[in-house]
């Protein structure tokens, strides 16, 4: 069996990566495509799992648009697809780079897997382009490994036949573990904050960019004042956070603003953090393995496990409800088991097709 794996962006190799290591350590003959989509990004974590693409597309440009990348992925993936007769091609998520791989796989009779298989808004073009590219991937896909049940129940609902989707856990809980038993988390977050307590924040949704953005960082910054508690913020490379985050909380002495951090780094500080506020999938399935509340900044969330397990809380993106949300997320207390996963998704995953 012949296998490639597509990843183009930070959370695409975070969740590929440890699908990817099993497979090699599993003797599957398999293939890293990275399309680059998010060059920097996408590099560093890269080398968080000492992984070397087989295939590098190099698609990113400046101002890059949608239609641009998906052009240029689609004409690059085919090149390696023409050489290199894969049997299955793996794509992760609901980024660009997974819906154009999955859709020239189909176009040349690659099977395709869909990792993280049946999340769902329900509105089309919210988030967008996510919700779109989901759709038509699983569409495309001969398995789609579903990491919840709640996702299982989605693609169940839009008629897709059982033998199609496998119920596997999210990968990213796979990632986590490789790095909880390789680093020293605690340690490495000593060496990146010096203070005890801290509200970690991300931000990066296109649906946030603008005044939503400008309205939840004044209800964190509310909640940093009237508490005393410091924002600790790794912030996304995209200009149009970095401008509106600038703006808010460039002169705020209590905000300790990053560049976006390693994932060993990122996790170390989500271990240490008193409390959440992201508008990050991923952040949302990793917070529950270190038992911390995470105010999702949002007004819908494809991740309910997370409400309905006590982990987080849907905040909206108004100044008054972010603010609310986190003092009362403040002191809760929470030991449930995470219910994104067990870190043994990628092992169910790779049984499926071998
Ligand atoms: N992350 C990271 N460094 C950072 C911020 C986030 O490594 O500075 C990781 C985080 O642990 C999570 C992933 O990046 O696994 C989330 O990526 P992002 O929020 O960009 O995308 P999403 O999950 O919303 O698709």
């Amino acid at each position: 069996m012949k296998l490639a794996i597509v990843c183009g962006t930070r959370p695409e190799v975070i969740k590929v990566a440890p699908v990817y290591l099993k497979a090699k350590e599993m003797g599957i003959d398999v293939k890293l495509i990275a399309t680059a989509q998010h060059r920097q990004m996408m590099d560093v974590m890269l080398n968080v799992f000492s992984i070397k693409p087989d295939y590098d597309l190099d698609v990113m440009r400046e101002n890059q648009t949608l239609n641009l990348i998906s052009s240029r992925i689609f004409s690059r993936i085919d090149e390696i697809f023409e050489r290199e007769k894969f049997e299955w091609l793996f794509v992760q998520g609901d980024t660009t780079t997974a819906m154009t791989s999955a859709i020239a796989a189909f176009n040349r009779g690659i099977k395709v897997g869909h990792i993280e298989a049946g999340l769902r808004s329900n509105n089309l073009k919210d988030p967008f382009p996510e919700e779109m590219n989901r759709r038509v991937i699983d569409q495309v896909s001969d398995l789609m490994f579903a990491p919840t049940k709640k996702a299982y129940e989605n693609l169940k609902k839009e008629g897709y036949e059982d033998e199609r989707i496998k119920i596997t856990g999210n990968t990213v809980v796979d990632a986590l573990y490789y790095v909880k038993n390789r680093f020293e988390l605690e340690k490495i977050r000593k060496s990146l904050v010096d203070v005890k307590e801290y509200v970690l924040v991300t931000l990066h949704r296109r649906e946030n960019w603008g005044e939503k953005m400008k309205k939840i960082l004044r209800g964190i910054k509310r909640f940093s004042v009237e508490k005393d508690i410091p924002i600790v913020f790794p912030v996304h490379l995209n200009p149009k956070v970095r401008k509106v985050v600038n703006q808010e909380l460039g002169d705020f002495k209590n905000a300790k603003l990053l560049d976006p951090v390693g994932y060993v780094e990122f996790l170390s500080l989500l271990s240490g953090a008193k409390i959440v506020a992201s508008d990050s999938g991923g952040i949302q399935e990793e917070a529950p393995s270190f038992g911390k509340f995470v105010v999702v900044c949002r007004n819908t969330t494809e991740r309910p496990e997370l409400i309905e397990s006590g982990y987080g809380v849907l905040a909206g993106t108004e100044e008054e409800s972010v603010y609310k949300s986190l003092i009362e997320g403040l002191d809760r207390k929470l030991a449930v088991d995470n219910p994104f996963g067990d870190g043994k998704a990628s092992e169910k995953i790779l049984s499926a097709v071998i």
